[in-house]
């Protein structure tokens, strides 16, 4: 008879966007399935991921084991041209013979290590796709009724031998929970606005814009006359992930790159913050009805589980693909004409798109479409729902690999 719990060991890349799905996994597992979980962060800054660890969750540290990596230095292999996106792949990369090191002295070893997969160079996707067969399961953050044409080719292809072998589980949307009791300034301006009138203006945790797009969105969100709360970033050019690292600093200059007088004529309806806004919060308060958003896969699932219709803003990574798997596919964002990397994106398309998601006629199907995908998450999520059960299975085969190797005593 088994006694002991399974042990999972995850490890997450650098930056919030990952770590937040990672940190949910691992409370999912503990709370759900009785497992003990060590999480393995993949850091160059230990005060920087400590604090970031602090942002998205209460109960982390509670619930979890949660374990800073030896900081990694990368500085030597980098230039100016060096993306902060590949920079975080050659970090991962330093990191793996501490996260070796790690595992091997761990006094109960895991039963699975569960890998946040990041990868920005080319001769790295090709390596991945080939040993991604010898994984034993692929954990995808998604729900059998949003993506049920990708997860049913996925298995026909699987059937075919055309992809790896490793069954796929779909145990989404893993999506960091509400701060109870958690009041700021801007929760207390949502609690007196009318329901559904805001649009939420935010680019993850890394978006920037050009001091160019700065302006035209600021005049877009202004002629739209609706209201808006956006977190706004000092603009970069060049650069649209510019601040992956440093959703710490502040800027409180804000009037050097916004329209003149823009702060003044906007307050009342328009509030700005710096930088960082409590975005699960934000997107799940009954004011907010549209969110304008770069589509990080994070901010995507919150938009839905929240049944926020979305403007979709890609800047970087996947984040194209996934715009047009929301716009065209499930049908509950609108996008621009021109993508955000082919130029400019005018005022009055920005402030047409802003009346379209919020309150014209023409967005209504779109509305109503995410207010359906609400209850499908919500569903997916119950025990006995599709992504409750698919992680139940995955705990499942780690009991019996744990029964099988106590059998051979190796375990
Ligand atoms: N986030 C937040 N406040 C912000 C910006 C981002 O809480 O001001 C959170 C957001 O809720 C999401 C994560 O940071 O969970 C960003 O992840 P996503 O995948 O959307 O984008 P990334 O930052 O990885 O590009």
């Amino acid at each position: 008879m088994q006694t002991r719990k399974p042990h999972a060991a995850l490890l997450a890349s650098p930056g919030m966007g990952h770590l937040i799905p990672v940190l949910e996994l691992g409370k999912r597992l503990v709370s759900h399935h009785g497992f003990n979980v060590t999480i393995f962060v993949v850091t160059a800054d230990a005060s920087l991921s400590q604090s970031q660890l602090r942002k998205v969750s209460e109960t982390a540290y509670d619930l979890l084991d949660v374990v800073l990596l030896p900081p990694v230095d990368v500085s030597g292999q980098i230039d100016k041209t060096t993306s902060i996106l590949s920079q975080i792949d050659m970090m991962i990369h330093e990191a793996l013979p501490s996260l070796r090191s790690a595992i091997l002295a761990m006094e109960v070893p895991p039963i699975a290590l569960v890998v946040d997969i990041f990868l920005r160079r080319n001769e790295v996707y090709f390596r991945m796709g080939t040993e991604i067969s010898t994984a034993d399961g692929i954990l995808v953050n998604t729900f059998h009724e949003l993506e049920h044409q990708t997860l049913a080719a996925l298995n026909d292809a699987r059937k075919q031998g055309l992809v790896p072998n490793a069954p796929v589980y779909p145990i989404g949307p893993l999506v960091r929970p509400v701060k109870s009791g958690l009041r700021s300034e801007i929760l207390s301006w949502l609690d007196v606005q009318p329901k559904g009138s805001v649009i939420y203006v935010s680019f993850g945790s890394g978006g920037t814009l050009s001091a160019e797009q700065t302006i035209e969105l600021a005049w877009g969100l202004e002629k739209s006359q609706q209201r808006f709360f956006w977190v706004v970033r000092p603009p970069v050019e060049n650069d649209s992930a510019a601040t992956v690292f440093n959703t710490n600093s502040s800027c409180t200059d804000f009037p050097d790159y916004l329209p003149e007088g823009f702060l003044n004529r906007t307050s009342k309806n328009g509030p700005v913050v710096p930088m960082w806004a409590p975005q699960s919060e934000i997107l799940s308060h009954p004011s907010i009805g549209g969110f304008l958003s770069h589509c990080g896969w994070n901010s995507s699932l919150e938009s839905i589980v929240n049944s926020v219709p979305m403007i979709v803003w890609p800047l970087y990574a996947e984040q194209k693909m996934n715009a047009t798997l929301l716009a065209k596919h499930i049908g509950v964002a609108i996008r621009s004409k021109l993508l955000p990397s082919q130029g400019v994106i005018g005022r009055s398309e920005i402030e047409a798109m802003v009346r379209k998601i919020m309150v014209d006629k023409e967005g209504e199907a779109i509305r109503a479409r995410a207010k359906m995908l609400k209850s499908c998450a919500a569903k997916a999520l119950s025990k006995g729902g599709s992504s409750y059960n698919a992680l139940a299975n995955v705990a499942k085969d780690c009991e019996i690999r744990m029964q099988k190797l106590a059998e051979l005593h190796l375990w």
